[in-house]
């Protein structure tokens, strides 16, 4: 047993007041943590800079010199300490605002410093506030490395003294006393196979690294142990949730299904929709609880896979139910269903907020005596109590509306929880997915169905307006629909009302009566005005449906060629996609027009740039990844992915690819890890518990 379990305030140069400030600012308790708190980046200090070519920018810089004289001058407040610092080309200033009467103490003046700091420019004079210092004689004898890290710090840390300087003393200090003590945490077989280095090695080398190589083999080593870990964990909980968690068995494929199969099917399902099937299937048959998320672009042809499973469910005499996050989508799933089983025996009804209190009574009678096959409804309508005679299936259409947290709403109080599949239209790359996701597996539908044209997306600024109208003029002159969209951002959505009426009203003259029709539907619209408005688009009555983002999800109207976004540059881009996915729903060639004002930020600039780029939902979704993080995908606060130390799902997908292959592959030969390689894991795992991050454990 080694010192590493040790508190902090034990480590010469800390003490209970920085233990404190350690533990509060950086979570860091144990010489543990600190070996574990990874540098952010590095500084290459090989570099030495002259004072006559200073880089004409902010960056950090390392000069040798001296100091050979130093004055105080008057401003607004106190006053700073300005030092005039030479090399052997020229002159600048070092600069301090606080705490100089400390420093002021230690300083020596004509002797030789190795200065390092950020250069800051004003009027054509560089200076260095703040700068670090340290003796040339003493910088060489402190050199362990041409990298020198740099940690996460916070402002209170530096006022108090616990500056980068010192935090990399006191991890220099620990590397030196304690980096020997470390026990391995990957089997030799791992290690020799991906040729990664010790633990010893890669803390030492993370920290201080000798060379660019060294430092990425230390963070290859790093990351992987965090994937593998993580990993582990993940794939263990879903082993013994469906070891755990009974599930109805639906052995049998019968009638409802073989009759809509071989009857009533209108297209031939593409390879991907079988392969899903197929694989919800064995899930169904198993024995254990479903719990499964199925990922597919917009327009991949979801809908129908849930339909062939909810008959399937019928079929062993259960009820399934679709829910869905609108009750615009809500209706419109219940249309296409009920035209897709109109010739056969299934009893489907459409429970939402506008139901009657005598169809909702009826309704009810039908559910709980099991007359009606399969409830269609929105989600809040499940929170008023319905009772089903025997829910054997739950599908969630959430495209990216519904959190993970309400989904167990719906059945936390049946005693075998239904088989449960959620549907998204929310691409995550798989491997993501299933690291996100952890205990749900995942299908995925990767292709679209044959014979759609890829939708043409056009960025058209502010001036181009006419033109756009008079290319919509056109398109409802061939007899195609348009869909323009109006930004609804909940903070301002006053705002956002005005805007839209304003759009309408313009829109209304240039496009008048009685040739043209416009549908309008927005948030504070009443469901009822809502759907009549829907209705009449739908039956063609209106060419043109202005609306909020409300029809973002699901709607599903095939005419409709023609998809304009306003103020484009206000939508997230998996937003935008979702739009996209509304129109190239027919035969006909469709458009997406992003319109926007001349000046977008970057940010802006690039979503636009790639939807006009990109029809790829995967591609898109990892553009967004990158620009917005991994925290805003559904369900990754609860993943425990966030509090990864090192690694990152992003950048680092592959390498957790092989880390989760090779969890996966250990698990299916051994999967209660008995056997003597393994025991090094083994141990490791039972000294983690699946709520601490993994660094956190002792061997
Ligand atoms: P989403 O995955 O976005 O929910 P939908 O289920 O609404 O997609 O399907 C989009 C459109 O594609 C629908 O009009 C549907 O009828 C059609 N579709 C689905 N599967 C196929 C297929 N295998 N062949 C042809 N058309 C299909
Ligand atoms: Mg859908």
């Amino acid at each position: 047993m080694s010192g590493k379990q040790m508190a902090i305030e034990y480590l010469k140069g800390v003490g209970p007041e920085r233990a404190r400030l350690l533990k509060e600012e950086l979570n860091i308790k144990t010489f543990q943590d600190l070996l574990h708190f990874f540098p952010k980046r590095y500084i290459d200090r090989s570099k030495f800079y002259n004072i006559n070519s200073l880089p004409q920018n902010n960056s950090e810089i390392q000069i040798k010199g001296k100091i050979t004289e130093i004055e105080y001058v008057n401003q607004k407040r106190g006053k700073r300490m300005v030092a005039r610092f030479e090399d052997e080309t020229g002159v600048m200033e070092l600069v301090w605002f606080r705490g100089y009467k400390w420093i002021r103490e230690s300083l020596k003046i004509n002797q030789r410093y190795v200065i390092f700091g950020r250069l800051n420019w004003f009027k054509g004079n560089a200076s260095i506030p703040h700068p670090e210092l340290e003796l040339e004689a003493k910088f060489q004898n402190n050199l362990m490395a041409s990298f020198y890290p740099v940690y996460a710090s916070t402002e209170k840390l530096v006022n108090k003294g616990l500056s980068q300087r010192v935090i990399q003393k006191l991890v220099a200090n620990l590397i030196l006393k304690e980096g020997n003590a470390f026990t391995e945490t990957l089997p030799k077989y791992i290690l020799s196979h991906y040729k990664l280095i010790s633990k010893i090695k890669a803390i030492k080398e993370v920290h201080y690294p000798k060379s660019q190589n060294n430092l990425i083999e230390a963070q290859t080593r790093l990351k992987f142990e965090e994937f593998f870990y993580m990993q582990l964990q993940l794939i263990l909980k879903n082993m013994q949730r469906k070891n755990k968690i009974k599930g109805f068995v639906f052995s049998k494929v019968g009638n409802s299904f073989n009759e809509f199969f071989n009857k009533h099917l209108p297209f031939s399902l593409t390879e991907a929709q079988k392969r899903v099937v197929k694989e919800i299937r064995n899930d169904l048959g198993s024995g254990r609880q479903m719990n499964r998320l199925l990922q597919g672009d917009v327009g991949s042809g979801k809908t129908i896979v849930a339909l062939l499973i909810m008959l399937i469910a019928i079929d062993n005499g259960y009820q399934a139910c679709l829910v869905a996050p609108t009750e615009i989508l809500a209706k419109q799933h219940y249309e296409s269903l009920i035209k897709l089983l109109q010739n056969t025996h299934v009893k489907i009804k459409l429970l939402t907020g506008s139901t009657t209190n005598k169809d909702r009574k009826d309704l009810k009678k039908e559910l709980e005596n099991g007359e009606l096959n399969i409830l269609i409804g929105t989600h809040a309508v499940f929170e008023e109590k319905v009772q089903f005679k025997n829910l054997g299936l739950a599908i969630v259409d959430e495209q990216h509306r519904f959190g993970v947290a309400q989904r167990a709403k719906l059945w936390e109080k049946s005693l075998t929880p239904p088989h449960v599949l959620v549907m998204t239209a929310t691409p995550i790359p798989r491997t993501l997915a299933m690291s996100i996701y952890g205990d749900l597996d995942v299908s995925l539908i990767d292709k679209l169905p044959p014979g759609r044209k890829p939708i043409k997306t056009l960025h058209r600024y502010e001036n181009k307006r006419l033109s756009v109208f008079a290319f919509i003029k056109e398109q409802i002159k061939e007899g195609r629909q348009v869909y323009i969209v109006y930004p609804l951002i909940q903070e301002s959505e006053k705002l956002d009302y005005n805007n839209l009426m304003e759009g309408y009203e313009s829109i209304s003259r240039s496009f008048s009566k009685p040739r043209y029709q416009i549908s309008i539907v927005h948030g504070q619209m009443s469901s009822e005005n809502k759907s009549y408005e829907m209705e009449r688009f739908i039956e063609g009555k209106t060419q043109i449906m202005i609306a909020t983002t409300v029809i973002e999800v699901g709607v599903n109207i095939p005419n409709a060629s023609v998809m304009i976004v306003e103020s484009s540059e206000r939508f997230g881009l998996s937003q935008l996609h979702q739009l996209r996915g509304r129109v190239g729903r027919g035969n006909a060639q469709s458009y997406c027009i992003l319109m926007s004002g001349s000046k977008l930020s970057d940010g802006a600039k690039t979503r636009i740039d790639t939807m006009v780029k990109s029809n790829d939902g995967f591609e898109i979704a990892e553009v967004d990844l990158r620009l917005r993080g991994p925290g805003n995908l559904m369900g990754i606060q609860q993943s425990g992915i966030l509090r990864l130390k090192i690694g990152d799902i992003i950048k680092d997908s592959n390498l957790l690819k092989v880390a989760r292959n090779t969890a996966n592959g250990i698990l299916k030969k051994d999967p209660e890890l008995k056997r003597v390689e393994n025991q090094l894991i083994k141990r490791t795992l039972a000294s983690l518990s699946f709520n601490t991050n993994i660094w956190n454990f002792i061997s």
